[in-house]
């Protein structure tokens, strides 16, 4: 009895997942692969990053949809490829951020699919995306987050046995779950709105994780309402507040 309690104690426990890798450090950059590989280095739960398409159908890993002036989803590769990022590395491909990942089975990877500026560049987009996780044999260790419902609904049509969360933080656990999507990944301020959500979510065998959390007191807080993962821009803090517990 008190072993299978202890069990499901642990197994409870809050993770970490870095917000654009862990790139609040020395030699690092928001979604570059030095950002991957540091978060790796901290043995968390996983490292986030963000994808957008090109508009001749490279899939690259950035967070903004402009870089230097240029809408990513409006502009051909060939104008983007020497883009360099903050630490010197030029804008990945998702295709070796994904090679990169491969090398550590147990960082999960967060991928991220923005919302493009056409329903018909988000499906292509998503298609391309699920391909890539695919061709790289990372599908195990990849769970997918979208802002948009239209990706969400694709990645459940083409993907339906892969952790899936919606960020939007406008729907109710119940009506996602009616969409077969697996998980919320709301802001914080919405779950501290809704905190019935956490519980609901669980109820449903869904998963809850919550961006962006970097206060010491809003983590502490997420902790204790149980949520399954904190999304984090300082997860070695996250880390170690969890540990300490
Ligand atoms: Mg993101």
């Amino acid at each position: 009895m008190l072993a299978a309690f202890s069990i499901s104690v642990l197994s409870a426990q809050t993770k970490v997942i870095a917000h654009r890798g862990y790139w609040n450090c020395e030699g690092s950059a928001q979604n570059s692969i030095a950002s991957l590989q540091k978060a790796r280095e901290l043995h968390i739960y996983g490292s986030e990053f963000d994808v957008w398409m090109t508009s001749d159908g490279v899939l690259v890993v950035n967070h903004d949809a402009t870089v230097e002036g240029m809408r990513i989803d409006d502009t051909p590769y060939e104008k983007l490829k020497d883009i360099r990022l903050k630490n010197g590395e030029k804008l990945p491909l998702l295709e070796e951020y994904l090679l990169e990942g491969k090398k550590d089975k147990k960082t999960k990877l967060i991928l991220e699919i923005k919302s493009h500026n056409t329903k018909d560049k988000e499906d292509r987009a998503t298609a391309a995306v699920v391909e890539m996780v695919k061709k790289t044999g990372v599908k195990k260790q990849t769970e997918y987050i979208a802002f948009s419902l239209n990706v969400c609904k694709e990645l459940v049509r083409l993907t339906p046995k892969t952790e899936i969360a919606y960020l939007n933080g406008d729907l109710a656990p119940q009506e996602l779950k009616a969409l077969k999507i697996s998980g919320i990944d709301y802001n914080l301020s919405v779950l501290k709105k809704n905190k019935d959500w956490i519980e609901k979510a669980h109820q449903l065998k869904m998963k809850v994780n919550v961006w962006t959390v970097n206060k010491e007191a809003d983590m502490q807080e997420m902790i204790d309402a149980k949520v399954d993962y904190i999304t984090t821009d300082n997860p070695v803090a996250a880390r170690e507040l969890i540990t300490k517990k």
